[in-house]
């Protein structure tokens, strides 16, 4: 056996199950490949050899070369609402599926490399990507992991030893990043507008075997599959408003069919709450501030009952009719996640729509931030953050009528729910300027503090807060 067989035992059930929705394609060759961050927590839940990657055959392996004897990695073909504009044709323009490996408690997941060159689907652009950004994704997977909130995560970043051409030229990196799988909203559109009906059929086969096995059983098994995926992302739209994260970019083919969050670019956790907090610099309308989340979310989950229709029923009026009804439920699942995720950061049992309601108008006016509230609420600080307290004060006896007789233990809960270190973005912009520069010691610090995010540690009082006053406000360029 080889080194790369040993090292994964690819399986390639989408290219097998899922004809015509993508591309046999190789990996750029690397000049200079230097692996920047193994993630060994990963390895070891996936199975693979830690050491055995960080060797030169195994950073060989994350950027696509050497691989074993008859694995073709592929490029995979979806289409997407961008910025609410249809695009037909877009795809791994810059990635490649590399397989897929089964853990040891059977789950399947995709090994998926990100910056690996130009594919069939690049439309023009170089295939590449940059340090920073992959970093940032790596980065970002990770806090969101270590919040449970399910999320792709990096496996490693590799850097090139290329320059990439952005702004200005910057080092080129490749993200290996490990998915329940890759199938995407826009992966429904493109097989939808194929025509071809089989091509959606496997399609859907395949996300239900997949993903929602249960669904099989179902009376109508694609409504059902439909009504699985409303209900993921409704929970995980959620959980994301409840850690103040705003994904940047929440197009039709960034949305997953496996309920995690993925392609992290442009994306930010809020400091002082706004609803109209924006990050990403092409969002000139703010379409995808952190408040149009959850309807975003349901305007890209209409987009896939679209596609699905035809499988729902032969008669299209009929399938209308079912797919709205199933639509129709995510409302009121997301509006429970984010209550009974709301109670639980304020210490309470029952979720309380007015207390929210008040709080979050508060803080706004107040620009008050939204991580450290909570935090400090279990530790009684919470009034000192406000600059006019009176509104404060009458919420915190409306608050206190709603506690539990019994308070022992109410701040060790939420602070078991309300996270202390989150990857500000100060601190983002700062560990990924070091890395650009060569040093990666200010990454590994921040990737290790948000990573417990939970627990207080001492020494790690200047990863807790926002940036100072008057430091610039946050944007991410999308040369991603
Ligand atoms: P993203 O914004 O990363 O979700 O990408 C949107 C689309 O643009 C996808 O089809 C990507 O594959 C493609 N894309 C983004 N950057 C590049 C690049 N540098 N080269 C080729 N394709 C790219
Ligand atoms: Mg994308």
């Amino acid at each position: 056996m080889t080194l790369a067989e040993s090292v994964f035992e690819f399986e390639h059930s989408y290219a097998r199950d899922v004809p015509g929705l993508s591309v046999a394609w190789a990996a750029a060759p690397v000049p200079a490949p230097e692996l920047l961050v193994l993630n060994g927590e990963l390895a070891a839940e996936l199975g693979l050899d830690a050491t055995a990657l960080r060797a030169p055959a195994g950073v060989s392996l994350l950027v696509g070369h050497g691989l074993p004897d008859g694995v073709t990695p592929v490029a995979q073909a979806y289409a997407g609402h961008q910025f609410g504009m249809y695009v037909p044709r877009l795809g791994d323009g810059r990635a490649l599926l590399l397989g897929e490996v089964v853990d040891g408690t059977g789950r399947r997941h995709d090994v998926h490399l990100k910056g690996s060159g130009r594919t069939p689907f690049a439309r023009g652009a170089d295939g590449k990507a940059a340090v920073g950004p992959m970093l940032r994704e790596y980065l970002m997977g990770e806090a969101m992991h270590a919040l449970g909130i399910p999320t792709s995560r990096g496996l490693s970043v590799v850097a090139t030893g290329e320059q990439v051409y952005r702004e200005r030229p910057l080092p080129g990196a490749v993200l290996c990043r490990i998915a329940a799988s890759h199938l995407r909203v826009g992966t429904f559109q493109y097989a939808a507008a194929s025509g071809d009906p089989d091509v959606l059929r496997a399609l859907a086969d395949y996300a239900i075997a997949r993903h929602h096995p249960q669904a099989a059983d179902a009376e109508n098994p694609y409504l059902e599959l439909y009504r699985r995926v409303v209900g993921a992302q409704a929970e995980l739209v959620a959980r994301w408003m409840l850690v103040g994260f705003v994904h940047g970019v929440m197009n039709t083919d960034n949305m997953t069919i496996s309920g995690e969050t993925i392609d992290y670019g442009p994306c930010a956790f809020m400091d002082a709450f706004n609803s109209a907090t924006v990050f990403s610099s092409i969002d000139h309308n703010g379409r995808y501030a952190y408040g149009n989340q959850p309807a975003i979310a349901q305007w890209n989950l209409a987009r896939l009952g679209e596609t699905l229709l035809p499988l729902i029923d032969d008669n299209t009026d009929v399938a209308v009719e079912r797919a709205t009804a199933v639509l129709s439920e995510f409302a009121d699942a997301y509006e429970r996640h984010w209550a009974e995720g709301m109670a639980a950061k304020l210490g309470l049992l029952t979720p309380d729509r007015d207390l929210v309601t008040d709080l979050l108008a508060l803080m706004s006016t107040q620009h008050v931030d939204f991580t450290g509230f909570f935090r400090a609420l279990s530790a009684g600080t919470a009034r000192s953050l406000f600059t006019e307290p009176g509104p404060f004060d009458a919420w915190a006896t409306h608050r206190d009528a709603l506690l539990p007789a019994d308070r022992t233990g109410v701040a060790a809960a939420m602070d078991r729910v309300n996270p202390l270190y989150i990857p500000r973005n100060h601190r983002v912009e700062e560990a990924l300027t070091a890395a650009t520069a060569g040093d990666m010691a200010p990454f590994h610090r921040l990737v290790d503090v948000v990573t417990r995010p939970y627990e207080e540690r001492p020494g790690l009082e200047e990863y807790a807060g926002a940036a100072p006053a008057g430091c610039a406000p946050h944007v991410t360029y999308c040369g991603t």
